[in-house]
């Protein structure tokens, strides 16, 4: 059997990471001039790396974790699959029980008018997907100049080719080529960053019609979807104000246009609900899914489609599709995360009795002098550092400098904390008990601590003009 062990010395792997390996989202030769930090194991909600540090994991993986590490029932789960069907497509008029199991259960947890799935391996694909179909449901209706998408600005999609243009971030655009045509971005419901002196309120409602005027701009008739995470998470876990998403539903029922609830990170319990429509009352005709759907044991994604589009689409024959659609191990230990959640109560204990400890805790991190603001819904979480906190005024140093500093003291802290510029995030799995709780806002403090120390003593606390 090949084993990759673990007792190699740590700088012989990251000598040979440095030498073979290409990062994601990754300056490959600063990387290789500091080395990977390896990740070695991981229980519950605690990694281990090579040097044998017990790392709290604030940030669930990639927000996907949901159910934590270390639960043999999917590995048992994915073990049978492989010797039972290891793979079989479901192109060509196939099907098996794993993806027949699993898109019968997404339709019963789904919200009413979701009982088809379309699969794939991931976000990125799912949203391709979706930027194919909705253009496909307008043509197939007689209204092929439908093509249209608008998204938002500080949007994250996934990173190919479609999802990274119906993302909205700087960084994805200037690499490529994209976005490609036909897709418009309006600007994000950021309040803290980009409300100014107006009333939070009043500026989600401004925010929201903005899709209202650029519908107007483009013409109706040539709007095909509007796509949009419920919660911005790679964005930098922005939460929009109450007034926005009842006012992007009305425009939305107005102009007839479809709607896609990106809920990669929303899906599955993170805001509290199966879904983050559902906590917002949002009523979407394509949901996209992946993360949380498998809690990161497998890749998988998808999109749950509505009957609305689900009826124009079957009406044809869609080319599109991806080997791994619907591939029976993911499928399978999809379904058995799935079980898991709604057994152990998972998602209510996220609703009623972790998820208000966390956001109690997670909001006292406020009184912190360096601290903006605290933001935080179900198990998301975000805050805002800042020189000056009256002001909300941002760090003149390079956007990301402070954040930056703080995240390698959360690090050195035993703490997994994210940051998008200077804002730190949070998603930790579903299952952290209110103990790993305390542990994780006392290791956030100390490290906030220590990073408004260094930020001082670099001459770094310092507002921009
Ligand atoms: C992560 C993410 C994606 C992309 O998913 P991948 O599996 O990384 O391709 C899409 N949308 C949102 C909201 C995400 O957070």
């Amino acid at each position: 059997m090949t084993m990759i062990t673990n007792h190699m010395p740590t700088a012989e792997l990251q000598a040979l990471d440095a030498a073979h390996h290409m990062h994601p989202f990754t300056h490959g030769n600063q990387l290789s001039a500091k080395g990977a930090r390896i990740i070695t194991r991981a229980k519950g909600v605690t990694l281990t790396d090579s040097e044998g540090h017990e790392i709290l994991d604030g940030m669930g993986g990639l927000w996907c974790v949901n159910i934590g590490y270390g639960r043999k029932e999917l590995a048992d789960v994915a073990a049978r699959q492989m010797m039972e069907l290891p793979f079989y497509n479901t192109f060509f008029q196939t099907s098996h029980v794993p993806a027949i199991a699993l898109s019968a259960k997404l339709a019963e947890l789904a919200p009413e008018g979701f009982n088809h799935v379309f699969y794939a391996g991931s976000g990125s694909e799912a949203n391709d997907t979706n930027l194919r179909m909705v253009r496909t449901y307008w043509a197939q209706l007689g209204e092929p100049e439908r093509n249209v998408v608008i998204s938002r600005k500080n949007a994250y999609h996934g990173s190919s080719v479609g999802s990274g243009s119906l993302g909205g971030m700087s960084g994805i655009h200037a690499q490529g080529g994209l976005p490609i045509p036909n897709i418009y971005h309006i600007d994000q419901p950021h309040w803290y960053a980009e409300g100014g002196d107006s009333d939070p309120e009043a500026f989600g409602l401004e925010r929201a019609r903005q899709l209202e005027a650029k519908i107007e701009e483009l013409g109706a008739h040539r709007v095909a979807a509007f796509i949009a995470e419920p919660v911005q998470g790679a964005g930098g876990v922005i939460i929009p104000p109450d007034s926005y998403w009842p006012e992007i539903q009305r425009i939305c029922d107005k102009y007839g246009i479809l709607l896609i609830a990106d809920e990669v990170i929303c899906g599955f319990g993170r805001t509290g609900n199966w879904f983050g429509s559902q906590t917002y009352d949002i009523r979407p005709d394509i949901m996209t899914i992946a993360k949380g759907l498998s809690s990161g044991y497998a890749p998988i994604g998808g999109s749950l489609v509505s009957d609305r589009v689900a009826k124009v689409i079957n009406a044809c024959e869609f080319n599109h599709g991806y080997t791994y659609s619907g591939h029976p191990v993911s499928c399978a230990v999809a379904l058995e995360n799935l079980r898991i959640l709604e057994e152990e109560k998972i998602i209510e204990r996220v609703a009623h009795d972790t998820g208000p400890y966390l956001q109690e805790k997670w909001n006292s991190l406020a009184e912190h002098p360096m601290v903006g603001e605290t933001r935080i819904i179900g198990m998301m979480g975000s805050l805002a550092l800042t020189p000056h906190k009256a002001s909300r005024a941002k760090f003149a140093s390079e956007p990301g400098t402070a954040g930056y500093i703080c995240r390698e003291r959360c690090f050195a802290n035993n703490l997994v904390m994210r940051h998008v510029g200077d804002r730190m995030i949070i998603s930790p799995p579903l299952v952290i008990s209110k103990s790993e709780i305390d542990t994780l806002i006392e290791r956030a403090w100390i490290s906030l601590d220590q990073a408004e120390k260094q930020i001082r003593d670099e001459g770094l606390m310092k507002a921009a003009a």
